[in-house]
């Protein structure tokens, strides 16, 4: 076979990395899975060619997904936004406040970098709901997200408006958890 002709092959085979439009994906609801979903979504993307940047907003530790990441998936990249301790949601810490808004930060610079396909924002919607950043700021970077980036928010306590904006959103409810019968948390199932 010539060269040019498996050449053509490869062309033809090939699918495009960028599509015409990048999704708004929303993850939210009170049931497990919606950063495991969202992390789910980041590998098959990966898997397609595409760099994927995360923020994991309120979060300090080092959970599986981070050192997977690190360890095994050169093109997921994944910042911590937080400490690793709880927010108290009434009277949230400045430092908790100041690291969330440095994580939008981070994220608006990723989404406008063009290095990257996909941007997850996790417990983005958490941070809303305590008022750690600013909805304004938050729809302002959605609507202003490069046309063929896939933005994806997870985080229970959605606000409608962000909802608005998505393509896609999906509830993850609860059913039933293994914390109800005392089974406590643990690696590779809770972090
Ligand atoms: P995961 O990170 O496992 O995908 P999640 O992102 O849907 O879960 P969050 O709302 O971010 O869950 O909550 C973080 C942790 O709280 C989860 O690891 C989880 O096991 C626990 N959790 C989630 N949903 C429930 C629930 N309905 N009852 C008790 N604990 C829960
Ligand atoms: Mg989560």
């Amino acid at each position: 076979m010539k060269p040019e002709q498996i050449k053509g092959k490869k062309k033809s085979q090939s699918t495009p990395i960028h599509p015409a439009k990048g999704l708004v994906i929303v993850i939210t609801g009170n049931g497990k899975g919606k950063t495991t979903a969202a992390f789910g979504q980041a590998l098959r993307a990966v898997g397609q060619g595409y760099k994927v940047f995360v923020v994991q907003f309120m979060k300090g530790r080092k959970y599986g997904e981070f050192k997977a990441a690190k360890k095994y998936l050169p093109d997921i990249t994944v910042r911590l936004s937080g400490l690793d301790s709880f927010v108290l949601r009434d009277n949230p810490a400045a430092v908790d406040i100041e690291l969330a808004q440095k994580g939008l930060k981070l994220a608006k610079q990723a989404i406008n970098s063009g290095e990257y396909n996909m941007v997850i924002l996790d417990e983005i919607n958490v941070a809303l709901d305590f008022k750690l950043i600013d909805l304004n700021n938050v729809i302002e970077l959605i609507k202003n997200k490069p046309a063929d980036l896939d933005l994806i928010l997870t985080g229970r306590y959605a606000p409608p408006q962000i909802i608005n904006l998505a393509d896609t959103v999906s509830e993850v409810k609860e059913i039933k958890h293994h914390y109800a019968a005392g089974i406590k948390d643990r690696a590779g199932i809770e972090y």
